[in-house]
């Protein structure tokens, strides 16, 4: 079932020559109790979006829709929707507990059931034992908990976080992935969760929405989106990778054959929306390449090598122009076996290689 949606939404700030397209005929279909990521650059209409979703925004064109109902005649409070800001807008005067109480209170929900919930939600966030702290004395690990707490109290339906771990530190931010995703599947609540950090998408989410420059441009699960890149873009932004240059030489079954330009053949699955043309652009992770010392579909030069502890990778430069580069995990027992200036071939791995739309 799909809890919210967005159908083609156009936002434009501002009128005349001056005026900006914020976003760009967007649309995507959130389902029930997912875990689900917008992510893009800084400036793609992330926010946007999400102010939208939660009432703040008005669409110029298009429609915002809960459980298959137009909200556009909801205001923001009257929503079963809850958003946790980058900021976090915790009242730094109140307590941690008078923090999570508060909304409750604005909803008018009878007291008797606000303690309760209040220490239900502390438990949930592990801040039970800092309830009377002011929210001025606490981390900012802290402080973004209590939000948490504050935004999950009045039971939303959906709940919105707008980059809500890029404040902390690399090490609480790893710790709070893991927590957020916990909270998520235990309390069933629908997540629009919302980063520029690709590796932080691909861990916590079941679907993420590519976005560039107010469009979304990929919709899927981690693995689509990082196996399957549809376009160059959504290729580049998520993961190191490397572009070839190659003839298509036929489509059969929904698999195609493409010649690169060594002369050789190989087989390469197809991005959805790909209009077939002479021309192909192909993308190959590093991870599905190897580096041999004979044979393989690609040869070149190595021009730098790169030890990473648990993989290697291997800078090349291609004989037909251009750089592959190849990451090898390492064993104990020996070295990648390459050094700088060496003569390489590579191979490809037989499902490896995705022919990439436009
Ligand atoms: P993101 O959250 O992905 O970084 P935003 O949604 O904040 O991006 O912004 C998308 C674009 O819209 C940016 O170019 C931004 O400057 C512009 N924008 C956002 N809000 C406004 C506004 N209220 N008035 C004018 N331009 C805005
Ligand atoms: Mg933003």
């Amino acid at each position: 079932r799909i809890a919210i949606e967005a159908r083609g939404i156009v936002k434009q700030f501002g009128e005349g020559p001056s005026a900006l397209r914020a976003l760009d005929n967007v649309s995507v279909a959130i389902r029930e109790n997912e875990f689900f990521t917008l992510l893009g650059p800084s400036g793609c209409g992330k926010t946007t979006l999400l102010r939208m979703i939660a009432g703040f925004e008005y669409p110029t064109e298009g429609a915002i829709l809960l459980h298959g109902e137009d909200i556009a005649g909801l205001p923001p409070f009257k929503r079963p929707i809850n958003t946790v800001f980058q900021s976090y807008a915790l009242f730094p005067h109140l307590s941690v507990w008078e923090n999570v109480a508060f909304g409750l209170q604005m909803l008018g929900r009878p007291s008797a059931q606000i303690g309760p919930r209040v220490a239900e939600m502390l438990r949930l966030v592990h801040m039970e034992d800092l309830a009377q702290r002011r929210t001025d004395q606490i981390s900012g690990g802290q402080a973004q908990r209590v939000a948490l707490a504050r935004a999950l109290a009045p039971a939303p339906k959906v709940l919105l976080l707008d980059e809500p771990l890029s404040a902390l530190d690399y090490k609480l931010r790893k710790e709070m992935q893991i927590e957020l995703k916990r909270m998520q599947s235990e309390t069933g609540i629908t997540f629009v969760f919302v980063t520029h950090d690709q590796e932080e998408a691909l861990t916590m989410s079941d679907r993420i929405a590519v976005m560039s420059k107010g469009k979304v441009l990929q919709i899927g699960s981690p693995w689509d989106i990082y196996d399957k890149p549809a376009e160059r873009f959504v290729a580049d932004f998520i993961g190191e990778t490397n572009f070839l240059t190659a003839a298509m030489v036929g489509i059969e079954g929904g698999m195609a054959r493409v010649r690169l330009r060594s002369g050789i053949e190989i087989p390469a699955t197809i991005a959805e929306g790909y209009t077939p043309g002479a021309q192909a652009t192909i993308v190959v992770r590093p991870e599905h390449a190897r580096a041999v010392k004979t044979g393989g579909q690609l040869a070149g030069k190595v021009e730098n090598v790169v030890y990473f502890g648990t993989d290697t990778h291997i800078y090349i430069v291609l004989d037909e122009g251009g750089p592959f580069m190849v990451r090898q995990q390492n064993s104990r027992s020996q070295s990648c076996g390459f050094e700088v200036g060496d003569r390489v071939g590579i191979d490809i791995a037989a499902d490896a290689a995705q022919v990439l739309r436009d």
